[in-house]
């Protein structure tokens, strides 16, 4: 990891040197004036505090297993300032810590602040074993194809076909409804499922005609629908925990909602859990 360069030694006194006058005494008040940030290009995160699997001598900030004096940052403070960020414009992230991917929630801090700007983590590299560095190249892989529900690149998934059944299940984003008409098959089903806040949508509804499709409401669910849910979560025949995008302990709650809301900047939730005790 970098360190900042080391001081220049003291030039030695000149004897001859001839004292210089004293300065006069800075005006206080008790209101400093205060600078607005308008801005932000470069955000930096001491995501993992002091917290490093190392030890090493020159570590600028003595980073070891043992030096808490700043603890690591949790998914919801960095959430909150990526938000801030966001708004400010920000350019480029970086991650720092100590030794980030101590982080246990370095992934997912990843993961979301991928979605505001390009992200660069210093680590030492002792922890990126081939599972990570598997999960990390997935994440990458995702960034660079774009959402997996976008609906031209279904069809393409399918040879063009389109899939039998897509079910809407976002919160407030339009955009899967239109993704669903174009990635359906023609006789194809939509079910929606995800509340718009009761917001007009605009659609082309000539596709619904010429694809013949079937639009259904779905507001909830029998015992019957969760018990085959359960079966095909514990199959694992798909990747259903990508659907997860967020997970949160009881202290960040309101930002859950807000993120559930569409009121976040630069970030949207497919699903959000609240898990208390994390
Ligand atoms: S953060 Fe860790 S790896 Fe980096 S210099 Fe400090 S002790 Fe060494």
């Amino acid at each position: 990891m970098p360190t900042p360069p080391a001081a220049a030694p003291p030039a030695a006194a000149s004897p001859a040197a001839p004292a210089l006058p004293a300065l006069p005494a800075l005006p206080t008040s008790p209101s400093a004036p205060e600078v607005t940030l308008r801005a932000l290009d470069t955000l930096w995160f001491q995501v993992g505090g002091t917290v490093c699997n190392l030890a090493c001598r020159h570590c600028f900030i003595s980073c070891s297993p043992t030096n808490h004096t700043h603890e690591m940052m949790r998914l919801g403070q960095v959430r909150a300032h990526l938000a801030e960020a966001a708004e400010l414009g920000v350019k480029e992230i970086y991650f720092t810590g100590g030794e980030p991917f101590l982080n246990p929630e370095m992934e997912a801090i990843l993961e979301a602040a991928l979605a505001v700007a390009p992200a660069t983590v210093l680590t030492n590299g002792l922890l990126l074993d081939a599972a990570r560095c598997a999960r990390l190249a997935a994440l990458a892989a995702e960034l660079r194809d774009g959402p997996s529900m976008d609906g031209t690149r279904i069809r393409e998934l399918t040879g063009g076909d389109g899939v039998d059944v897509v079910l809407d299940v976002t919160p407030m984003a339009q955009q899967p409804i239109r993704d669903a008409i174009e990635a359906v098959r023609w006789g194809g089903t939509i079910v929606l499922a995800g509340l718009k806040g009761h917001k007009p949508i605009e659609l082309v509804t000539d596709m619904l005609i010429n694809k013949a499709l079937t639009v259904k409401g779905a507001f909830s669910v029998d015992a019957a629908g969760y018990e085959n849910a359960i079966k095909l979560i514990e199959s694992g025949k798909f990747p259903l925990h990508k659907m997860q995008t967020h997970k949160y302990g009881l202290d960040d709650v309101e930002h859950a909602i807000k993120l559930l809301a569409g009121e976040v900047p630069g970030e949207e939730g497919i699903h959000v859990a609240v898990m208390p005790g994390r």
